[in-house]
């Protein structure tokens, strides 16, 4: 079995920063010791002097799909994106695939379509859907880390949204399975209303957009599904969290000790409406990006630990389908792709707030590995876990063009940006897939399976 010792000034452990070296031993840690304590022989030594080393990032959040949109993106160029972006393992959402993740032959699709082609690990999330109540224990058993449902339409064919009645009679079954729920929080009929409000409304205007998709939208569907958790007793998780006015509740229910977690993405984190350009369609996602106070208040709750993960919500489209030559945000497709740039976009916003590589750590690789179900092997630099590694120079800095992006189609709001980090190298169970701009080795990705803890029914 290959021996390797991964020796940095700042390793990122759960303990803290520290210098280290990490012992692998195969494809596992055994080991995280003092520098001058690596055994003296059999063990081939990368020193990464004062560039750091985090635990390989996970992405519980991520739109890849394969198979039946491969010209949107696939296996392949979805996790060559996220080897380069830092990312050690993906969590595929049901939708945008054809077919949806919604029945065990779907998922059995799924694995076949990704077989031989993903350089890094990947799992996938099962979708609750208006009919497939009946699936949702099987589901379980054939191995998703938990569910995912729309409360409104998600604008894409293949996928339904659940009314509340259809949601109802799907959760005892998610709830019997001890899988988490991920909800995409808004509600239809705030935003009808708005929308009808805007008829003769510039829709190249960004604030046109942001308008039709109002806050009170985001908080009565959070409102929902809070009450919804307190009756069934499910595991509660709010998608890409973006209005901060529902933090007030969200901390109520935690403090209550509901079994609710939350996540935001980069985008609404790093952009603010107020600085979406007329026509800038590239900025557009649902819930919407909104004004710079809200993301103030948004990186304020991940500070207090009411937002508990990052996540990019890495959602590709073909060029033609963001509209660029007309910039209307009405028809162009919401959507935004960062998996090679997220950890860079992070990180010049967290440093300048304070925060430092050890918050990252939690929010981008531990709490997604929680909400997935991998946390006793993903996730952290410790002995036992998988020897996944981002080798992150966290001082240096680079302007995003299209070939550092890596994803089917380099479509981008940050291309000319200047951030701070650059990935040097990631290590998938102990071997390269991405180093200094290559990708070393065939695809060696593979899913993350374990045991589903689908309880006996009562
Ligand atoms: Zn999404």
């Amino acid at each position: 079995m290959s021996l390797q010792a991964f020796v940095s000034r700042r390793v990122t452990t759960p303990e803290g920063i520290r210098g280290a070296a990490i012992l692998v031993e195969g494809e596992r840690i055994r080991a995280v010791v003092s520098p001058d304590r690596i055994p003296a022989d059999g063990y081939r030594i990368h020193d990464f002097g004062d560039v750091a080393i985090l635990p390989g990032l996970i992405d519980s959040h991520v739109h890849i799909n394969d198979p039946g949109r491969t010209e949107w993106e696939g296996f392949e160029t979805a996790t060559r994106a996220a080897a380069a972006g830092g990312y050690t393992l993906l969590v595929d959402m049901p939708l945008n695939c054809l077919p949806a993740t919604t029945t065990v032959a779907a998922l059995e699709a799924k694995r076949k379509a990704a077989r031989g082609k993903c350089r890094v690990d990947w799992a996938a999330w099962g979708g609750v859907v208006h009919d497939n109540q009946g699936e949702v224990e099987a589901l379980a058993a054939a191995g998703v880390r938990g569910f995912k449902c729309f409360l409104i339409n998600p604008g894409i064919d293949g996928f339904t949204m659940v009314t509340e009645p259809q949601l109802r009679a799907a959760l005892p079954h998610v709830a019997r399975t001890g899988l988490p729920l991920l909800v995409h929080a808004e509600l239809p009929g705030p935003i009808d209303k708005a929308t009808d409000a805007l008829v003769n409304a510039d829709w190249n205007c960004y604030s046109t957009y942001l308008q039709s998709r109002p806050d009170g939208a985001e908080v009565a569907a959070i409102r929902l599904m809070l009450s919804l958790c307190r009756e069934y007793g499910f595991r509660l998780h709010i998608v890409h969290l973006s209005t901060s006015h529902a933090l007030g509740e969200l901390r109520v229910a935690r403090a209550e000790g509901f079994p609710v977690s939350v996540e935001t993405c980069p985008h609404y984190l790093h952009l603010s409406a107020e600085a979406i350009a007329k026509g800038a369609t590239l900025s557009k996602c649902a819930p919407p990006i909104r004004s710079r106070e809200n993301r103030e208040k948004l990186w304020e709750a991940l500070g207090d630990g009411t937002i508990d993960l990052v996540v990019t919500d890495h959602s590709p489209c073909p060029p033609a389908m963001k509209r660029l030559a007309e910039g209307n945000f009405r028809t162009a497709w919401g959507g935004i792709a960062s998996l090679s740039v997220a950890l860079p976009l992070m990180w010049a916003e967290a440093s300048r707030r304070g925060f430092t590589l050890l918050d990252l750590a939690r929010w981008m690789a531990e709490a997604p590995a929680q909400l997935a179900g991998c946390e006793m092997r993903k996730g952290r630099i410790a002995p036992g876990y998988d020897a996944d590694f981002v080798v992150f120079d966290s001082d240096d800095e680079f302007t995003v063009t299209e070939d550092r992006l890596h994803y089917r189609h380099p479509v981008s709001p940050y291309l000319g940006e200047t951030l701070l980090g650059v990935v040097k190298a990631t290590y998938l169970r102990g071997s390269p897939v991405f180093a200094e701009g290559e990708f070393p080795g065939e695809p060696r990705g593979r899913e993350y399976v374990a045991n589903a803890r689908v309880r006996s029914t009562p």
